[in-house]
């Protein structure tokens, strides 16, 4: 079968051949519906060397899946063949406190994982293949009826990231308060609507694109500034000289990272989701009273069968554009220059 595979750091991927996978016990091959293209694989091509990460090249590329079960190993009971699942895709030990738990991305255990801190398309082979491996049976959840593999892909980790990030905020975004969205592309554009589905709060989007802005508009958000100088400034007009409850950043670089903390209110969450390499200066007097800043990683399990269910119901519908596999290394092109709209999802 075809794969497109990353196969060394820095370097762009390649269409390749491969053996399809074959189930061992307890594990199950699904056949790909859609994979989609994650801004994280651009860092996997651009910005991580050997002895980053706990693991690296040769996988095949496609963290974001969705498709039909293939094949199933021995000891793998209650799945039909043909049946539509997607795939959760932090792959952890199973077994330490927090995979029981479900929350696989802060594994405790990760060196009993496949790969450490990463899964199928992460280090393990993932979706930009007609087949992919699925190591664990439990990191399938089936599809509620109404949602295709191809729609469902980009809420396994587009979806499921900015839901767990905005889901732990939930105390405080309480009717009158206000959520700030910086960096409206696949994640954002999937957390505006998010908000927009799960709480009452106003929401301000953020991104020096016209077309992302427009976009946030497209699902609700009440207010677009264009990222640079003035932003900060319009976000506190805006929200009566206090600041935003909630600031979830979706890009994680320098300027954005110091435009959340400016414009975080007191008590207030900043969420740093975006992997764009900044960093944030703290002390005493540069961050409101008991502002909280975190990082987030994925989410959990439970939570992909709930943004599964906003999937189901039309609540939360990413936008998507479709590509071959023959086209994915465009898509990545596109992503980099920042002309998609919404998710690109390949489907093989
Ligand atoms: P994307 O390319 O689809 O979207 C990024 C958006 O940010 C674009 O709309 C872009 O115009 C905007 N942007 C870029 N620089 C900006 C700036 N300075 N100010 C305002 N807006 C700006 O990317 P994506 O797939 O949505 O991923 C976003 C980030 O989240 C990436 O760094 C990715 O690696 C990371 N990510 C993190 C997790 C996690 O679990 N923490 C999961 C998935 C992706
Ligand atoms: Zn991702
Ligand atoms: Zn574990």
């Amino acid at each position: 079968m075809r794969a497109l595979r990353l196969m060394s750091w820095k370097s762009e991927p390649v269409l390749t051949e491969v053996e399809p996978p074959v189930p061992g016990p307890g594990q199950v091959v699904v056949k790909i519906g859609g994979a989609g293209a994650c801004h994280s694989d651009l860092h996997l091509m651009h910005d991580f060397e050997e002895g980053a990460l706990g693991w690296g090249p040769p996988f095949t590329l496609g963290h974001e899946n969705a498709g039909w079960v293939h094949a199933v190993g021995d000891g793998v009971t209650g799945l039909s063949i043909g049946a539509p699942v997607a795939v959760y895709g932090p792959w952890g030990c199973g077994d330490c406190p927090r995979c029981r738990q479900g929350v696989e991305p802060y594994c405790e255990n990760p060196g009993a994982a496949p790969a450490p801190g990463g899964g199928g398309g992460l280090g393990v082979d993932g979706g930009m293949a007609e087949f992919m491996l699925v190591h664990h049976v439990r990191h399938l959840v089936p599809l509620p009826a109404g949602l295709d593999p191809v729609k469902a892909a980009p809420l396994t980790d587009a979806g499921l990231t900015p839901y767990h990030a905005i889901r732990r905020s939930w105390p405080k975004l309480a009717p009158g308060s206000t959520a700030v969205v910086i960096g409206v592309g696949g994640l954002g554009h999937v957390g505006v609507q998010i908000l927009k589905a799960t709480t009452a709060a106003r929401i301000i989007a953020v991104d020096n694109r016209k077309e992302a802005l427009e976009l946030a508009e497209k699902y609700g958000a009440d207010l677009m500034v264009p990222a640079g100088s003035g932003a900060a400034d319009e976000i506190r007009k805006a929200t009566d000289g206090h600041g935003a409850d909630v600031v979830l950043d979706f890009v994680g670089a320098d300027p954005t990272m110091a435009l959340a903390a400016s414009v975080v209110r007191q008590v207030g969450d900043v969420t740093v989701v975006g992997i764009g390499g900044g960093t944030l200066a703290v002390s005493f007097f540069s961050i409101p009273y008991e502002a909280s800043l975190q990082t987030t990683y994925w989410g959990s399990r439970s939570e992909l069968a709930e943004v599964l269910d906003l999937g189901a119901r039309g609540l939360v519908t990413p936008e998507m554009e479709t590509f071959t596999l023959d086209e994915a290394l465009g898509a990545y092109q596109r992503m980099q220059k920042g002309t998609l709209r919404g998710r690109a999802v390949i489907v093989p």
